[in-house]
């Protein structure tokens, strides 16, 4: 699996399979999520609802992934996770590797290749960047997944470099 930093927009990646870091009720919000429901379009939000109507009655769990469209991005799936909001006194790192794993796998069972990840759970959610960087790429490497690249899409040139320092430290 060839791991792959760029900085930039995760709604403009032409990429198999866009992960969003959603929230569990998986009818939008602000950050990445509210980008990629504009940028994707109204199909993206349909999908979503017939979930929330079907499988997920009581919204998708932290941790948990799961696929709709893509609507009109560039890309053939979506990939809805729901990151932990991070806890100075509670190590919620285990659901946040999960984010990674699960989503991994909707991608495996679905047959992408190539699969952009935003840093789940750096923004709203306030996990601290570093910290995030670390988990992700463990949790990537670990993953055992047949997926070809994995992209981060970064939208800092700060957030890009705890990335860079966080593969460099990895080996
Ligand atoms: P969370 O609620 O999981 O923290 P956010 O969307 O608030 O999710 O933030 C996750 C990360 O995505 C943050 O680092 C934020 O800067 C970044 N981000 C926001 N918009 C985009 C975008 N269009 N492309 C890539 N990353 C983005």
């Amino acid at each position: 699996m060839k791991l792959v930093l760029v900085e930039g927009d995760i709604t403009e990646q032409r990429v198999d399979a866009i992960v969003n870091a959603a929230n569990s009720s998986l009818m939008g919000g602000g950050g990445v999520d509210g980008a990629i429901h504009r940028r994707g379009g109204p199909e993206i939000l349909e999908e979503c609802r017939a979930l929330r109507a079907s499988r997920y009655g009581r919204g998708l769990p932290v941790g948990a992934a799961v696929a709709t469209t893509a609507g009109r991005l560039p890309a053939r799936w979506v990939i809805h996770t729901v990151g932990p909001v991070y806890s100075r006194s509670e190590d919620r790192s285990h659901l946040l590797a999960s984010c990674y794993r699960e989503s991994l796998h909707v991608a495996d069972s679905l047959g992408a290749s190539t699969v952009a990840f935003p840093a789940v759970s750096t923004g709203i959610y306030r996990w601290p960047m570093a910290d995030a960087a670390r988990i992700a790429l463990a949790a990537i490497r670990h993953a055992g997944s047949s997926v070809t690249e994995v992209r981060f899409v970064l939208f800092s040139p700060a957030a890009y470099a705890d990335f860079e320092q966080a593969l460099g430290d990895m080996g």
